[in-house]
């Protein structure tokens, strides 16, 4: 591992600070990723800014909107009564991922930001687009299998492997963002970029901005939601697919409202918004499932070895979706 320089900030200000105008300084929250990828030479910062001991790990919820701080453990978040009885779909998907040491240790912003999992980029062996720019892709014609099928680039076709990031799309969330100069919030659909010919880029965040918190809206009365992951193994294993979704139904058992986000699919969670267009306002139904996840899928470009997503990501929504919008009732937001 390259040396490197220490700090532990002690205000949200002195962080910023110290990474702005600092291109080889980063920010340092649970180092679950970082140090990994910094023992794989994969990143090789000159200095780290532990902001580990902020005060960004409150955990707020007022009217049926959450507030939760960068800091706030995945364990803390995934455990908070409030957010398992209003955003069952936010607990399941980060008790779906890493482990219970992990979890106590990870960041919200930090699970936001983590890496993909593509081996080409772990590997410093090897060329890698997204590692190196402009040194190509090797996935394309390698081992794809666990890599995407939507909104991939012929220069990357990695996937985004956080399975919080694909719930808190389904829920709508906003990502608060504080830079040297001054504050702003964007959308988390916005967040992600699409990788196009500059895959290295992968978010709107600009050197020295860091994340603040994330703040999650009211769901509508009577909304229920989940969250199902398909892995390989069924713990220390990241998405193959993944699924999480938002139902509201009319009282006339209609579809009033289907938000639905896929993991391990596309280089950012992928919301659905086509098919989500296609079910509002309908009663469900096995064909109105295929044909609305159908026109999503239209889209994706799948290459031999990941063929087989198109139809798991659509069987697995499908399913899902059937359970939610028939719910037990034990999962339903009521205020
Ligand atoms: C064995 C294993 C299995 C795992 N399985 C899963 C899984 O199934 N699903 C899943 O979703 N995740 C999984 N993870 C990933 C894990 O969830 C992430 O490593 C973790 O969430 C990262 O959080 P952290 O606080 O440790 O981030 P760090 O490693 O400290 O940071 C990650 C990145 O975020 C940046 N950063 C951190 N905080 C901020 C901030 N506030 N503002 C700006 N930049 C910031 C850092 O500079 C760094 O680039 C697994 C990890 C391991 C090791
Ligand atoms: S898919 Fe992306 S991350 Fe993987 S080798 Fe290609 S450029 Fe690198």
């Amino acid at each position: 591992m390259k040396p490197f320089a220490y700090q532990r900030a002690t205000s949200v200000d002195e962080a910023v600070l110290a990474v702005a105008g600092h291109p080889e300084t980063v920010y340092l929250a649970g180092g679950t990723n970082l140090v990994d990828l910094m023992k794989l030479g994969v990143s090789r910062p000159q200095a780290l800014v532990d902001i580990s001991r902020l005060p960004l790990d409150h955990l707020t919820h007022q009217d049926g909107h959450t507030v939760i701080g960068a800091m706030a453990t995945n364990a803390a978040v995934a455990g908070d009564p409030v957010i398992r009885a209003n955003f069952p779909v936010l607990s399941e998907s980060i008790l779906a991922g890493a482990s219970g040491q992990l979890r106590n240790s990870a960041s919200t912003a930090g699970n936001l930001l983590q890496k993909t999992r593509c081996a080409y980029f772990q590997d410093v062996s090897k060329p890698c687009n997204k590692r190196a720019p402009g040194s190509g892709c090797p996935a394309r014609a390698g081992a794809h299998r666990d890599l995407g099928i939507l909104g991939v680039s012929t220069s990357c076709i990695a996937t985004q492997p956080s399975d919080m990031a694909v719930a808190l799309s389904a829920l709508d969330t906003t990502v608060s963002l504080r830079s040297a100069t001054g504050e702003r919030t964007v959308k988390l659909q916005d967040f992600y970029v699409a990788p196009g010919t500059t895959p290295h880029r992968e978010t709107v965040l600009e050197h020295g901005e860091l994340i603040t918190q994330v703040a999650l809206p009211a769901l509508p009365e009577g909304a229920v939601s989940r969250y199902h992951k398909v892995r390989d193994r069924w713990s220390y294993a990241f998405a193959v697919i993944s699924v999480a979704a938002v139902v509201v139904m009319d009282a006339h058992g209609r579809i009033e409202q289907a938000r639905i986000a896929w993991g391990g699919v596309a280089p950012r969670p992928w919301r659905a918004l086509l098919a989500e267009a296609e079910l509002r306002g309908h009663k469900p139904s096995p064909e109105l499932f295929e044909r609305a996840l159908r026109a999503e899928l239209r889209h994706a470009t799948p290459l031999p070895q990941n063929e087989f997503k198109v139809d798991l990501v659509k069987d697995v929504t499908a399913g899902l979706l059937t359970d939610l919008a028939h719910p037990a009732g034990d999962r339903k937001v009521t205020r």
